[in-house]
């Protein structure tokens, strides 16, 4: 197995007491925006929230992950999938790409099917640009049930 690729992962201040069950099964599973790992090891070296809009959070520790080692963070699927959804995720993903070089991909565990159907009925994700934000994490639909 090659090098471990090390990531951190931010969360919804919305989903704050969340222990991360469905994000750390989609690690192990490697299923998600995880699936890029497929064939890799990977660590984690940072988990925490943005602390509340507008997320002032993100600055900080994107600093600190990036020091601890982390290649890639991830903005985890709650930020998607919340209602509605964190209208600052590509600020975050600009902001930290620029401010620290590190990767930062959309997502973390797959779509529960319950949010997709949601969502789907409001027309939340009609508009192109999440087309490229959904990608990551939309998986199968038996991926999407087995995380409702
Ligand atoms: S909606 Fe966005 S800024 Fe607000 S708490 Fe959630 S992730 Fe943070």
């Amino acid at each position: 197995m090659s090098e471990k690729t090390k990531i951190g992962i931010i969360i919804c201040n919305r989903y704050r007491t969340c222990a991360g069950g469905k994000c750390l099964r989609a690690l192990k599973n490697r299923e998600g925006a995880f699936s890029l790992y497929a064939e890799t090891g990977v660590e984690l070296v940072g988990y925490t929230t943005c602390d509340g809009c507008p997320g002032g959070n993100v600055e900080y520790t994107g600093e600190e992950m990036v020091k601890n080692g982390a290649q890639v963070v991830h903005l985890a699927t709650g930020m998607l999938v919340g209602y509605p959804p964190c209208p600052y995720i590509e600020t975050f993903k600009n902001f930290l790409e620029k401010r620290y070089g590190v990767k930062v991909v959309v997502g973390t565990h797959p779509i529960p099917k319950k949010y997709l159907d949601l969502h789907t009925s409001l027309g939340t994700w009609e508009a192109a640009k999440w087309e490229p934000l959904l990608a990551p994490t939309l998986a199968d639909e038996a991926t999407r049930e087995a995380y409702n």
